[in-house]
């Protein structure tokens, strides 16, 4: 796949969308228009991969929107060298995000095919975040605590595990709500039993799986 001027040209314009709709961190503009989003796209669909939008990507799971991956990772005040714990691999274009960003990945995807087609794609795209297969709802103890912990996709409730794998000063970024829509919640620990919770405007997700999540 080739990234040519037309490409970067259309990662410009989107560039300008996500800005225009608030998106302030200028290190986050500067991966966004940097990724080759079409590289995630099948050839037919190529037309797509720049606009602001969510788009299938099998197993019935989708790559976000790309307002709402800069949403998130703003939201995360990533500082280089931060352990970021991500639910919900997917495609891997946050995955790659946040690796621009200079963080050090752990990644978790439910869905095997997926899994199996990101821990192969983004080391070709020369991009190598530690990935997982399996249930990431109850966090992912072995490698805790982490710095940072984004999730990916819409869960009914904040599960506790995620809280107690933060560290003190660590933010959790997560959807949180019912099937059709989920409000955005910043979570901040502030002390080892004290958290600190602000909430932002909805978004649509598909649902988080698992123990702490919708179920299998
Ligand atoms: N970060 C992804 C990207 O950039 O493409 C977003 C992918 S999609 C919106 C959310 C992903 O979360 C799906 O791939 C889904 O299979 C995964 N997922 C859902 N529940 C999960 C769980 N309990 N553990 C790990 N991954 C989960």
């Amino acid at each position: 796949m080739q990234d040519s001027y037309r490409h970067k040209g259309m990662r410009r314009q989107l560039v300008r969308v996500v800005r225009e709709k608030g998106i302030r961190d200028e290190r986050v503009l500067a991966a966004i228009g940097k990724i080759p989003r079409h590289f995630f796209f099948e050839n037919a669909f190529l037309e797509h991969a720049y606009e602001d939008k969510a788009f299938p990507i099998g197993s019935g799971q989708t790559i976000s929107q790309p307002y709402t991956v800069a949403f998130q990772t703003e939201l995360l005040e990533l500082k280089p060298g931060d352990k970021v714990f991500e639910i919900g691999t997917g495609s891997g274009y946050q995955s790659i995000v946040l690796l621009e960003l200079g963080a050090e990945v752990y990644t978790i995807e439910y869905q095997k095919d997926l899994y199996d087609k990101t821990s192969w794609f983004l080391p070709e795209m020369g991009y190598k975040p530690n990935f997982f297969y399996g249930d990431g709802s109850q966090g992912m103890p072995r490698f805790a605590p982490y710095d940072k912990i984004i999730v990916t996709a819409g869960a009914p409730t904040v599960p506790d595990a995620l809280i107690d794998q933060l560290k003190v000063g660590g933010i959790l970024v997560i959807p949180v709500g019912d099937a059709k829509t989920q409000q955005m919640l910043r979570i901040t620990k502030t002390a080892k039993n004290r958290v600190r919770t602000e909430t932002f405007t909805d978004f649509k997700f598909v649902p988080l799986m698992g123990e702490d999540g919708w179920g299998k």
